[in-house]
């Protein structure tokens, strides 16, 4: 029989799937899963066994960043353990590319484990009588890569982390964040496709713990490694995911992309925990712009510019040459004097924009450009081409939850009174003819 499955999975591939996962601690697992099948509470069973897992269901494709996020004992560390077997399944379903894992025995296991995924844990778990060096090349040595090999594929990655000169060193000699750092390179070196991550960064101190994240997502670009990372802390869940698993009590209450997560809470537990989530460094302009309205093509003149001024009531009003390129603005009372004088062209008025953003830039950056400027924002992609605008009202709205909302108050556009354009548009109506 021929083994038709490539052993190199590649394209939109499924890297894991859970389905329908339990996992009860304790004797009475049976009653424990037949009381839960009857609709029962964990805590009502609690007698019985501890429900850690409760009927998990997620997949996660090659090359994602999948975070699984929730309060201290809802289950994240037992549902990880369960995916590389470290955790016997109680019922369901846990398959790596395609391989069930439940039922694997120790060998099987091993091998999954050697060839298929590494761990990093919150405590390091460094080898404390070994070199720096040593443990980087560690996973290799268990793959029995032969030593010249190992070391310098362990040298490159200790270069990668910043380390180069610690290669000798002893672990105890190591910072925390240092120690965390061989420990990142360590499971990168291993190249095995699944890392998983039980809040590894979590003991780091702030800086360092941003640094590290930082580093992951770098190092996840140029690697597409399919990652599973355990966090309770909802800002790193939001930095680093590219999808969420919510859970709570042992259930996976959501799922989804941070944006789905902070604008679409599936309940008010997932409400209640995106509350304080700093959503400037969420969401991006892609998520709030505008479609453009007030803008006018350069070759439209001076009044047609301020017809759309006075229909869309905006003392200013984008420009866009062809493919929608976005060339600058102009302001009403630019164009009002334009008009009156019997100036056409707009090119002698038009300004250049203060701010322009692409689509995946922060609102965090957007906040900074909108204390220059009273302007929209202007959002573009490739060669300038105007995708959409970010009136600062938006943006605000957006960073401000509840009643925030009501502190942010913020100055409007001055504008020239409608009545003015509307007169303007009317008294010079007859000089349209030789112009
Ligand atoms: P988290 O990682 O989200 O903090 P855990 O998966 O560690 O949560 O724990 C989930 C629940 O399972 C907790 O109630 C915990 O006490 C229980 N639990 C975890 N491991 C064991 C175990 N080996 N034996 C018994 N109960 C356990
Ligand atoms: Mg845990």
């Amino acid at each position: 029989m021929s083994n038709v499955r490539s052993d190199t999975p590649s394209g939109d591939t499924t890297a894991v799937e859970v389905s329908h996962l339990y996992k009860v601690f304790g004797r009475r697992t049976d009653d424990v899963l037949k009381g839960l099948d009857d609709g029962k509470d964990r805590s009502e069973l609690q007698n019985l066994g501890t429900a850690a897992v409760i009927d998990a269901g997620f997949e996660v494709k090659r090359g994602e960043i999948f975070v699984v996020m929730g309060l201290s004992g809802s289950g994240k560390s037992t549902l990880i353990r369960c995916l590389n077997g470290l955790n016997p399944i109680t019922r369901g379903s846990v398959k790596i590319y395609g391989t069930e894992v439940n039922g694997l025995d120790g060998d099987d296991l091993r091998e999954l484990r050697r060839a298929r995924m590494s761990m990093v844990f919150q405590h390091f778990a460094l080898l404390p009588h070994r070199t720096v060096l040593e443990n980087v090349a560690y996973g290799l040595e268990i793959s029995k890569v032969p030593e010249a090999e190992r070391k310098e594929t362990a040298r490159k990655w200790l270069d990668r982390v910043g380390l180069t000169e610690w290669a000798d060193s002893m672990p105890d000699e190591l910072s925390g964040g240092m120690q965390q750092r061989v420990g990142l390179a360590r499971a990168f070196a291993a190249d095995n496709e699944i890392l998983l991550m039980d809040e590894a960064f979590s003991a780091l101190d702030p800086l360092i713990r941003h640094e590290m994240q930082e580093l992951l997502v770098e190092l996840q670009e140029e690697l597409g490694k399919t990652i599973i990372f355990i966090t309770h802390d909802l800002n790193e869940a939001m930095f680093v995911g590219d999808r969420i698993a919510v859970m709570r009590a042992g259930h996976i209450v959501q799922v989804g992309t941070p944006n789905d997560i902070l604008t679409d809470p599936a309940n008010d537990y997932v409400a209640k925990f995106v509350q304080d989530v700093d959503r400037a460094k969420v969401l991006t302009a892609a998520d709030v712009m505008e479609g453009p309205r007030a803008v006018v093509r350069d070759t439209s003149g001076s009044r047609g510019a301020l017809r759309v001024m006075r229909d869309l009531q905006t003392p200013t009003v984008f420009v866009i040459s062809h493919g929608r390129k976005v060339v600058g603005y102009v302001q009403d009372t630019d164009v009002l004097r334009a008009v009156r004088a019997g100036n056409t062209d707009i090119s002698s008025i038009l300004q250049p924009l203060p701010a322009k953003v692409t689509a995946d830039q922060y609102l965090s950056e957007l906040f900074e450009l909108t204390i220059h400027t009273r302007l929209p924002i202007a959002v573009v992609g490739n060669n300038d081409r105007l995708l959409g605008v970010v009136p600062r009202i938006a943006l605000l709205a957006a960073l401000a939850d509840t009643d925030a909302e009501a502190d942010l108050t913020i100055s409007p556009q001055r504008m020239v009174p409608v009545e003015v354009l509307d007169a303007t548009l009317n008294d010079t109506s007859g000089e349209e003819a030789h112009s």
